[in-house]
C-alpha cells in the first residue's frame, strides 16, 4: 500500500502535482462520502467544494456523492455532472411511496401530507424505506453513460471521505472500476478508512487524511 506523503515539504508541490495529474487524464471520477456530510455549509466545507470545482473546471468529470445534505447542488460544480443516489434531505417524498413525486421542502403540500394518499411526507433519502428513487435516476443514467465512455481511457478516480455506510454506491464500484481499467489511477482519501485492495498493481494511492481538510490544503 502506498500511503501518500502529503505532508511536510511535499505539500508545497501538491497543487502542481494535482494539476498535472488532472491534465494527463481523459476522465475524472470523483466520489464524495460521509466525511463531507454536514448540517451546515461551514467555511471549510465551502472552501473544499470550491477547490474541487476549480480543480475539475474544464475537465470531463462526474461526481457521485452519498452525502444527503444537498450542499453539493449549491456549489460551482456542474449539476449535469453530479449524481446523489442516497437522496437529498431538502426534498420530501410520500412515506408510503405511493407515487414517484418529490417536492422541494419549501414547495411541499400544506400539512406535510401526501396529496394522493394522505401519508406523511418524509425526507427523500435512502434512509426512508421505501425510498422514492425517481429523484436521482435520470442522473444515474447519465453517470452510467459517462462511465461507459471512460472504459479503456485514462481515468483518474478520486474518492473523498467515503466509508462503509453505503459501500455499494461508491467504495466497491470504484475499486472494481480501478481494477478493471488498467489505465486508471485511484486515490482514496480518508482519515481512517484509507485502506486499498491489493489488486491494483500500483495504481492505487491511499491518503490517510480527512478529505475535506486535505482538499483545503492542496
Ligand atoms: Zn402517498
Amino acid at each position: 500500500m502506498n500511503i501518500g506523503k502529503e505532508n511536510g515539504n511535499v505539500e508545497m508541490k501538491s497543487k502542481q502535482k494535482w494539476k498535472e495529474l488532472i491534465e494527463e487524464n481523459d476522465y475524472i471520477l470523483v466520489g464524495v462520502g460521509e466525511e463531507w456530510e454536514s448540517d451546515e455549509m461551514g467555511e471549510e466545507l465551502s472552501e473544499a467544494y470550491e477547490r474541487l470545482a476549480g480543480m475539475l473546471a474544464g475537465t470531463d468529470y462526474f461526481v457521485v456523492t452519498t452525502a444527503m445534505d444537498g450542499w453539493i447542488w449549491k456549489t460551482d460544480l456542474d449539476k449535469n455532472r453530479i449524481v446523489a443516489p442516497c437522496g437529498n434531505r431538502n426534498f420530501l417524498q410520500c412515506s408510503a411511496a405511493c407515487c414517484e413525486e418529490i417536492w422541494r421542502r419549501e414547495d411541499a403540500p400544506e400539512g406535510g401530507q401526501c396529496p394522493r394518499c394522505g401519508a406523511s411526507l418524509v425526507p427523500n433519502t435512502v434512509e426512508e424505506k421505501p425510498y422514492v428513487e425517481a429523484g436521482y435516476l435520470p442522473q444515474w443514467k447519465a453517470y452510467m453513460t459517462w462511465l461507459q465512455r471512460s472504459l479503456n481511457r485514462k481515468l483518474l478516480l478520486l474518492e473523498l471521505g467515503v466509508g462503509f455506510r453505503t459501500p455499494t454506491v461508491i467504495r466497491w464500484p470504484f475499486e472494481k472500476t480501478a481494477y478493471l481499467n488498467q489505465k486508471s489511477t485511484f486515490y482514496r482519501v480518508h482519515e481512517k478508512l484509507f485502506q486499498l485492495p491489493d489488486n491494483l498493481d500500483g495504481r492505487g494511492n491511499a491518503v490517510a487524511k480527512n478529505s475535506v481538510e486535505w482538499l483545503c490544503s492542496l
